[in-house]
């Protein structure tokens, strides 16, 4: 502990304004094939709705920003960052498995790589900073309501433990934007070390500019994945990262509950990130075959072909960089091929290893996978809320007989889940499992507290009222989802009879 104070004391104060910052352009280096440069359009009223200290710190800003009119005039885009490169990145992508030749950023702008005093490089990004280059008719702007739900989910996600964007400020304005109806638009500041899709790679792929992947690859490899830079045999290593982190994920998002809702390869993180809020969803009532976006009529992306679409989009990417793997095509293909056929194993070993997590289990032992089907097919079938199931499960005593109480409860086909936790318990029992210990375990990887779509769906009504002290509520809340937190109990709940079907469309 006190080595440990020691060495933050070491580091130099990390609390400096904005424009003090220091900035990097490895993407802009890059050069005018891969983006555009944009100034951001003015936004009136601008008004900061909500600061982040905890991405603040990363970046090493003093958290006075907060109360500072030049961040404030940065961050809404009516003043740009001294020192920033203010550009917006070109990329293409498979949208609902149609190839979109041309896509970029079409609302999104780059202001440059803050280095923190680790070594570490945090992008930060404008989203809704006004048209660019790639806005394709549409106006460059986000509404509060997507602003909203983007800011919360990226930091709820990262308190899960899940591989996230970040965020650092929401602005809001009274400029009007229309979608369904005319709305607010606002402007969310996300941090990530790169903003990097599948899309930036596919698009030079597809055009037949070949001689541009390569300066992209290095780019990424040398940034983001120093340990195979300069390697003869960089861009398999690479890439055969990229398809375990892809896999990773995931097994990440299966096991909490998530359905992403655009799983485009535009939406793809290069780095394994989730990327991107649309129309996601944390589930309510268990349903494997669960569609979130209410505009996902046919369900490619429904819960229970997140794994799949995501093996699919790992093989749009090794597709698209077949060039960087050898000379001879037919060689590259089987490069690839190799390549892509990781992600199975990576996603397996992950989702078991996950689940077995989530029902306390420490040892492997044959028969463990079917447990876990058992729990979860009873689950879908009675539609048991999924963060309520888990969270409950702890509770459970490996040398009790009898119903579970105080968890059967929580599961609709109730006696179906009483054979279900005799055969637990023995489970249980052959491994020495120690009630508390397992307790403990089990609720530090599943959360009591989730961002469910009511909840942000009342924290927008409010804010959209002018009133902003729910956000601050549900940051503060999301911000310890394992912890119990009695002030936040009723966040815990499921959804109101009326709440359970609100609808979430890609209108952002
Ligand atoms: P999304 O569905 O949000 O991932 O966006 C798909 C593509 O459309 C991306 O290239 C976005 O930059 C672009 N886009 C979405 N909404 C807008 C908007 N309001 N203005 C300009 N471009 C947009
Ligand atoms: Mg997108």
């Amino acid at each position: 502990m006190n080595g440990r104070r020691a060495i933050l004391r070491a580091m130099p104060d990390p609390t400096s304004p904005l424009q003090d910052l220091p900035l990097d352009h490895g993407y802009a280096a890059l050069g005018g094939s891969y983006h555009a440069r944009v100034s951001p359009a003015p936004l009136p009223d601008a008004r900061l709705l909500h600061f982040n200290p905890d991405a603040a710190a990363l970046i090493g800003l003093d958290p006075a920003a907060a109360d500072d009119p030049a961040f404030l005039a940065v961050m809404a885009g009516n003043a740009e960052l001294p020192g920033g490169d203010y550009l917006a990145s070109l990329y293409a992508g498979h949208q609902f498995g149609q190839w979109v030749p041309q896509l970029g950023d079409g609302r999104a702008l780059l202001i440059g790589a803050v280095r923190n005093t680790r070594g570490e490089t945090w992008e930060l990004q404008l989203k809704g900073a006004g048209p660019t280059p790639f806005s394709r008719f549409a106006d460059g702007r986000a509404v509060l309501r997507s602003s909203i739900r983007e800011y919360l989910c990226g930091e709820a996600m990262h308190r899960l433990g899940i591989p996230t964007t970040r965020a650092l400020c929401l602005v809001g304005s009274s400029e009007p934007v229309r979608r369904e109806t005319v709305e607010h638009a606002a402007v969310v500041c996300r941090m990530a070390p790169s903003f990097l899709r599948f899309g930036h790679f596919e698009v030079f792929f597809y055009r037949n500019q070949h001689e541009q992947l390569r300066p992209l690859a290095d780019y990424a490899i040398e940034s983001f994945f120093p340990q195979f830079a300069g390697r003869p045999d960089r861009y398999r290593a690479w890439l055969t990262e990229v398809c375990e982190r892809t896999a990773r994920l995931m097994a990440q998002w299966q096991t909490a509950g998530f359905c992403h809702g655009v799983m485009n390869t535009d939406n793809m993180s290069i780095l394994g990130l989730t990327l991107d809020y649309g129309p996601y969803g944390f589930m309510d009532g268990f349903d494997a075959g669960h569609i979130c976006n209410h505009s996902d009529e046919g369900g490619r992306y429904a819960y229970d072909q997140q794994p799949r679409i995501g093996h699919w989009n790992v093989s749009r990417l090794v597709q698209a960089t077949l060039p960087l793997l050898h000379e001879n095509p037919d060689t590259a293909v089987e490069i690839g091929t190799a390549i892509i056929d990781g992600y199975g194993t990576a996603y397996g070993q992950e989702v078991v290893q996950r689940w077995r997590a989530k029902i306390g289990l420490r040892e492997h032992h044959d028969g463990d996978e079917q447990l876990v089907n058992r729990l979860l097919t009873l689950m879908h079938q009675g539609r048991s809320d999924f963060t309520r199931s888990f969270r409950h499960l702890s509770r459970i005593r490996a040398g009790d007989e009898g119903p579970a109480t105080g968890v059967r409860e929580e599961i609709v086909a109730q006696e179906a889940f009483d054979a279900w936790v005799t055969d637990y318990r023995a489970r249980l029992r052959a491994e020495q499992s120690d009630d508390a210990m397992r307790a403990a375990a089990m609720n530090a990887v599943n959360p009591k507290y989730v961002l469910r779509n009511h909840l942000a769906q009342a924290c927008i009504e409010r804010a959209e009222a002018g009133d902003f002290g729910e956000l601050g509520r549900l940051m503060q809340l999301l911000a310890r989802p394992f912890d119990e937190q009695p002030e936040f109990e009723a966040y815990a709940a499921e959804p109101p009879a009326e709440a359970r079907h609100i609808s979430v469309s890609c209108s952002s």
